[in-house]
């Protein structure tokens, strides 16, 4: 049986990046913690706490200390209160998302009826909303978009890990509200990246196996397009293989989501490859 993984798949540089960040500034005492779970990924998590980076769910559990932003970044109201609190503060928010941020507020501030594309419970839309400062609406669905009544100027800015093929559809419908709209592309390329390689596996194997946190809203995504092209099993380690997922087949693909540790990969990867 052949193993094939896929051209793009685990880390993003983002996350790279606020793990990195994360662990710099690791204090064994406990005071250096995330906002909420560095990645959506539970074995991640569970490794930097041993390294000490804890995680806290809202700042009033910081009396001291360093609170690191993770990437998908927080609205302002977390940056002043971090300051009110006299805490230490490592902003790992993603570059790609900060410029979603900003693009969020200037669209406001030029004016523009603000759409934003993306899930409405993913913290990194909610954190975009805050940046502008509330008056975006939230659309994620083609049918939400050709509700929206028709207006004069929109402005239109999205999550960056939202899936392209929807983004696209959902803009064709927002195109006949208004006489003006500015577009500003803010899908992340590692998203489309992760995507189109596990697609173009998924066409060419049995079976395909989906590596990242169930809680990880792409990797999710990525089960999600392979599925419909070929059988596939979304796990969170090599000790969710199953015997039978390896019957009678000639060729296996592996991806994983951008939040999937490279150790996780490997041995996913080597398991296959001994059976
Ligand atoms: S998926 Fe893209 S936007 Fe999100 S953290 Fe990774 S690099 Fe940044």
């Amino acid at each position: 049986m052949e193993v094939l993984l896929a051209d793009y798949l685990g880390f993003c540089y983002g996350v790279k990046r606020a793990i990195q960040m994360a662990k710099e500034n690791a204090a064994k005492d406990g005071t250096s913690c995330t906002l909420g779970p560095i990645i959506h990924n539970p074995q991640m998590v569970r490794r930097l706490q041993e390294e000490g980076v804890g995680t806290v769910s809202s700042l009033d559990a910081m009396r001291h200390g360093t609170i690191i932003i993770r990437s998908h970044g927080v609205g302002p109201s977390v940056y002043e209160e971090a300051e009110r609190r006299g805490l230490n503060m490592v902003d790992a928010t993603c570059p790609h998302v900060k410029k979603a941020q900003l693009s969020a507020k200037a669209l406001v501030d030029e004016g523009y009826a603000v759409i934003l594309i993306g899930e409405k419970e993913h913290p990194e839309v909610k954190s975009i909303l805050e940046w502008a400062s509330g008056k975006a609406r939230i659309v994620e669905t083609e049918a939400e978009a050709k509700a929206i009544e028709p207006c004069a100027r929109l402005g239109v800015v999205c999550q960056t890990t939202f899936s392209r093929v929807r983004f696209e559809r959902i803009v064709a419908q927002l195109l006949e509200k208004a006489r003006e709209i500015k577009i500003l592309r803010t899908i992340c390329t590692a998203t489309d990246q992760r995507q189109a390689a596990a697609m173009a596996l998924a066409e060419k194997v049995d079976r395909m196996l989906v590596i990242g946190g169930r809680n990880s809203a792409n990797t999710t995504r990525l089960a999600q397009l392979c599925a419909e092209k070929c059988l596939t099993f979304h796990i969170e380690t090599a000790a969710e293989l199953q015997p039978e997922w390896f019957d009678n087949i000639e060729k296996i693909g592996i991806t994983a989501g951008a939040s999937t540790p490279d150790w996780i990969i490997r041995e996913v990867y080597k398991k296959c490859q001994n059976r």
